[in-house]
């Protein structure tokens, strides 16, 4: 919905390639561009995947990404750079008490072991770089209705210890209230009973971009499926490490933290 529509109002600086760019430069946030198909992306030196078959590509910002960012595109011996400007993103300070203890400073040596092998199963599954692009068509919410809980990049104090910032938006509902996947993509994780995630389905929503839903009491797909937007994934529930029912939506990209909230909605040009 979004391919040549906003873009195409503004007049993005251009170098040889053709090179349009989308979103919002801030901590957190991320940029789509769109360029010719297969073109070759790099963001601060470090290679990512192509362009899509569409020419779309996405650059995310982690919550605590530098201020400076240095895109270029490469096509058929043409570059285009452009250094994006990352805004500081607003963060609170948010103190849970109430969590059980061993989500929060766990101890148990065969509990530290199950930490360890679920971490590497998680590396694994966000690793995926599928080569579609549903992304670039936007997200719409995962809960029909909700109430933002939490927001994303929060620095949180578990039970008066302080821990790593919330890396997820959180959406309090029912248990039980239908997830509705926000996009098309492949699901490339789903396990119930994660110690910290309880019921866990990643999906990657093209090029790498992988979303996780945690916490879930039922889930209705599995490693390996395509889903498209709008479909039906699994049930709100407060398995894992959660103090209510509620949606914990989480978003990565190479490593980096970004707030999937920021993908709803029509984007500006940048
Ligand atoms: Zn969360």
């Amino acid at each position: 919905m979004l391919a040549g529509g906003l873009g195409a109002a503004a007049a993005p600086a251009r170098a040889a390639a053709n090179v349009r760019l989308e979103g919002q430069p801030v901590q957190g946030g991320y940029v789509v561009g769109w360029t010719q198909p297969g073109a070759q992306i790099y963001v601060n030196g470090e290679r990512c995947a192509p362009a899509s078959r569409r020419g779309a590509f996405v650059i995310g910002f982690d919550r605590d990404e530098p201020p400076a960012c240095l895109l270029e595109v490469h096509d058929r011996g043409e570059v285009f750079r452009r250094t994006l400007t990352v805004a500081r993103g607003t963060f609170g300070v948010q103190r849970i008490d109430g969590v059980p203890q061993d989500t929060v400073t766990p101890t148990d040596p065969a509990l530290l072991a199950r930490i360890r092998t679920e971490s590497a199963m998680k590396q694994e599954a966000y690793a995926s770089i599928s080569p579609d692009d549903p992304f670039a068509d936007g997200f719409s919410w995962p809960l029909k209705k909700f109430r933002n809980s939490s927001k994303f990049g929060n620095q949180r104090i578990l039970n008066g210890v302080p821990n790593r910032p919330h890396y997820g938006y959180d959406m309090a509902a029912p248990a039980g209230t239908p997830i509705l996947s926000p996009a098309g993509g492949v699901v490339v994780f789903a396990r119930p009973r994660m110690h910290y995630e309880g019921g866990l389905t990643m999906i990657d929503h093209g090029v790498g971009l992988v979303c996780a839903y945690l916490h879930q009491s039922k889930q209705l797909v599995k490693t390996g499926d395509r889903v498209l937007r709008g479909q039906t994934i699994g049930e709100v529930g407060m398995t894992g490490r959660a103090t209510g029912p509620h949606l914990c939506w989480r978003l990565t990209w190479r490593g980096r933290h970004l707030d999937p909230s920021l993908w709803v909605g029509a984007r500006r040009p940048v």
